[in-house]
């Protein structure tokens, strides 16, 4: 499809039939004089007056548990950068759809009209009692840590940077499998990280919590290696500094068992592939277009194992395998917060998804004959119906063992066939 056709295509679809890609519909009888005289005045007042003695109660009686906001300042959109909040309200539209046909769960974007992290801590927080969740998005760093860090503090709803701890799950569930083909240890190997940024700093920490040794990770920023004695670091930096003395790409890459990119496009070159370790596992995860190209990845070197952000290749890591399903867990508990028990829940959950034999519905979604567990395949496939009844049992689980959940789910199996519904 060219360009100009895309680009057409696109803004007819967000325009017509009518403009934007959601909309709010009620879910309670509306016919008659009756049913209105209980949805609005005075039925009303009773459900208000049970939660004005209990506040719990607005879970009982309204949307809140099952509402999310998505919330942006439009600091960070997709690769396009600082386009503001009216132009981040697709996106935040998208994910709305996204978070409705995985998981049913309405999503409401909300686009803040602020660079003051002050100001859009306050915001958030004052308007939380809404929602079930908050999906923080698309947001620059450094600004995103601290306002992720203090709503998480300030809060009693989970609340999550979907740009850094989504990306951070796939990649580590997509990481271990990897791991288990090239019969590698996550405390063995050599990862090379290019990038610093929100995706690179919490995919490597979530890295680290399955086990990667900090003395085996060589970060990368714009200016190269990032090194324990380089001058005027950035705190976010400062943890993944190495001690070893060198500079580039091409020397980090020599012997590495894995890159990780989340940076730039093309800067790897089949030099650089051929230098590292048997069976290289290669994320080149710069969207839309990664550090090395996924054709030249696989005719440079027949054992790498090697995904990208990209849905026309194997291994696509995707964000839509994560956020929805840990959301559904988290609010179907009604956590107070989303923590690494339950994020590394997800992670073991989709790791292991990927290992199980593939229904046919999926094979035929992906025009595919049969997918199986291998270097071309080692995370789910959005599509899976599968995800729905896995993901989210294994983040509730998760968030009851470590104390975060304010209900309990009795019958494990009937929330599992609820959860297919
Ligand atoms: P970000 O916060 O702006 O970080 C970008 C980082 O890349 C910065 O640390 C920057 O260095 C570094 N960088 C720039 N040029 C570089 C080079 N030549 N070599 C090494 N590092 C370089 O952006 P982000 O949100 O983390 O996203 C980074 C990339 O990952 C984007 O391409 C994004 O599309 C992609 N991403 C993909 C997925 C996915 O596949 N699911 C998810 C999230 C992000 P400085 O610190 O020196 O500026
Ligand atoms: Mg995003």
């Amino acid at each position: 499809m060219s360009n100009e056709k895309q680009r057409r295509e696109a803004l007819v679809y967000h325009a017509k039939p009518q403009p934007g890609k959601i909309k709010i519909v009620p879910t309670k009888p509306y016919a008659t004089q009756r049913d209105l005289a209980l949805a609005y005045s005075p039925g009303v007042a009773e459900p208000c007056l049970e939660i004005a003695k209990n506040k719990d109660n607005v879970y009982k009686y309204t949307s809140k548990g099952n509402i999310v906001a998505i919330i942006s300042n439009g600091t960070a959109v997709l690769g396009l950068g600082d386009i503001g909040p009216e132009a981040s309200k697709p996106v935040m539209e998208g994910k709305a759809l996204l978070f409705k046909i995985f998981a049913d769960i309405d999503g409401i974007d909300i686009e803040v009209d602020t660079k003051d992290v002050d100001k859009f801590v306050e915001t958030v927080k004052m308007i939380a009692p809404t929602f079930g969740g908050i999906n923080l998005e698309d947001i620059k760093a450094p600004e995103a840590f601290e306002i992720e860090r203090r709503l998480k503090e300030e809060l009693d709803i989970p609340v999550m940077h979907d740009d850094q701890h989504g990306t951070a799950i796939i990649s580590a569930a997509a990481l271990l499998n990897a791991l288990e083909i090239a019969q590698k240890k996550m405390h063995e190997v050599r990862i090379v990280v290019s990038g610093a940024g929100a995706a690179a700093v919490s995919c490597t920490k979530l890295y680290k919590a399955f086990g990667a040794k900090a003395e085996n990770i060589v970060m990368l920023d714009s200016k190269g290696v990032i090194r324990k004695d380089a001058e005027n670091l950035a705190p976010s930096k400062l943890e993944f500094a190495t001690d070893r003395k060198i500079d580039t790409l091409e020397e980090a890459m020599i012997d590495a068992d894995v890159f990780v990119g989340l940076s730039v496009k093309d800067i790897v070159s089949p030099e650089m592939l051929l230098s590292m370790a048997k069976d290289p596992i290669v994320f080149a995860m710069a969207n839309p277009d990664p550090e090395m190209k996924y054709e030249l990845a696989v005719s440079t070197r027949k054992d790498v194992i090697m995904a990208t952000g990209r849905s026309d290749h194997p291994n696509q890591v995707n964000n839509v395998l994560g956020f929805p399903f840990i959301f559904r867990g988290a609010l179907d508990v009604r956590a107070s917060a989303i923590n690494e028990e339950m994020k590394m829940a997800a992670v073991k959950a989709l790791a292991s998804l990927a290992k199980e034999p593939v229904p046919e519905q999926v094979n035929i979604a992906y025009g595919e004959t049969r997918l199986t567990f291998g270097r071309e395949y080692i995370i789910p496939k959005p599509f899976d119906q599968r995800l729905i009844s896995e993901i989210p049992p294994a983040v509730a689980k998760a968030a009851i063992d470590s104390g975060v959940a304010r209900i309990p789910i009795e019958d494990w199996s009937k929330y599992r066939e609820e959860l297919l519904q």
